[in-house]
């Protein structure tokens, strides 16, 4: 399976929704948007991206 973020090939992949983080700045609080849809990420992506993981019940 290929991660839809680096393009990896992994063995296993997570369902999580891409979180957009805007840093705070003098004039604006920090902002965290998620993003439309979800994405199948591999482990080193999930270290290092701000998601969240979809959970199915
Ligand atoms: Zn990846």
């Amino acid at each position: 399976m290929t991660c839809e973020s680096c393009g990896g090939e992994e063995a296993t992949l997570t369902e999580v929704q891409r979180m957009y983080v805007t840093p705070a700045a003098w004039d604006t609080e920090e902002s965290v948007k998620p993003a439309q849809g979800t994405e199948q990420w591999c482990e080193p992506c999930m270290l290092h991206y701000p998601h969240q993981v979809v959970e199915h019940s």
